[in-house]
């Protein structure tokens, strides 16, 4: 069918990506979730397909970018385009000991900028041609209102003072990269886009976070079906625009 859109969801096994890929295949559109474990991944397409929804798993590892090209060669082959990139897969490293902007490690930095962006860039590379060839592509960027350097800098910054320097400037990083592709883009019919999913209890999030499961995926999805007036280049959380 080429009327259908279809969608790729890194990440998408659990958490806000697998509410993603929910609220996606609600919406009638086709959804791939990324995986790098094949049972996890099964699991969670089993769960998608009995409400109803035309999901499909395929392997993504952030940390083997060798493997990126067998997924743009897989939805080449069967859909011949991607409408839908939602970089979902993120991670926080416990870096409970020395997370701060002194003490944090050249470990902890590379393995958590390898993940939320390096690998988000070339993924994105990789599979931009076949979204150039979606009627109206649309990228989201899982970003985190901890990556926000108005809010830190705000005098009275509501989320308090940083603290975790890998995962936040990995998510400042990544919104630079949002507004830059966006620029690059203009004119396109793609827009690009940073979320804040809000607070989510998610194995990320943990059980004292604000915002149900049910809701996480919701600006994702907002951001995955803009319709062509809608922004790009920008940064929301559930329709608000937040600072950079
Ligand atoms: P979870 O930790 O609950 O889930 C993370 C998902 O990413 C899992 O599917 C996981 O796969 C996958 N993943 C992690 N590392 C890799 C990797 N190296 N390669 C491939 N997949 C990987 O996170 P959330 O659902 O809470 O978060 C999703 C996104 O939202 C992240 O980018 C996060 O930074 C962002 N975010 C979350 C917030 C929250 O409150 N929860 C707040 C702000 C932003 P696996 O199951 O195999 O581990």
């Amino acid at each position: 069918n080429t009327q259908q859109k279809v969608a790729f969801i890194t990440g998408g096994n659990r958490g806000i990506g697998l509410e993603t890929a929910r609220g996606l295949g609600k919406l009638g559109i086709e959804v791939v979730i990324g995986v790098r474990n094949p049972d996890k991944g099964e699991e969670a397409v089993a769960a998608l397909r009995a409400e109803g929804i035309h999901a499909s798993a395929i392997g993504f590892d952030a940390e083997k970018p060798e493997s990126f090209r067998t997924i743009h060669d897989h939805f080449e082959r069967v859909y011949g385009r991607l409408d839908i990139l939602v970089n979902n897969a993120g991670i926080a490293l416990a870096d409970f000991f020395a997370p701060n902007a002194s003490t944090v490690s050249q470990d902890v930095l590379r393995r958590t900028f390898n993940v939320n962006l390096f690998s988000v860039i070339e993924l994105t590379q990789v599979l931009l041609p076949l979204i150039r060839k979606a009627p109206a592509g649309r990228i989201v960027n899982l970003s985190s209102i901890l990556g926000s350097l108005g809010v830190h800098s705000a005098p009275d910054s509501p989320i308090g003072p940083a603290k975790e320097v890998a995962y936040n400037a990995s998510k400042t990083a990544l919104n630079a990269f949002t507004v830059h592709l966006a620029a690059e883009l203009k004119g396109t019919a793609i827009k690009v886009n940073s979320a804040h999913p809000g607070w989510v209890k998610t194995d990320m999030g943990g059980p004292n976070a604000p915002m149900e499961l049910a809701d996480g995926g919701k600006t994702s999805v907002q951001l995955a079906t803009l319709p062509a007036d809608g922004p790009t280049g920008g940064f929301f959380h559930m329709g608000e625009a937040l600072p950079w």
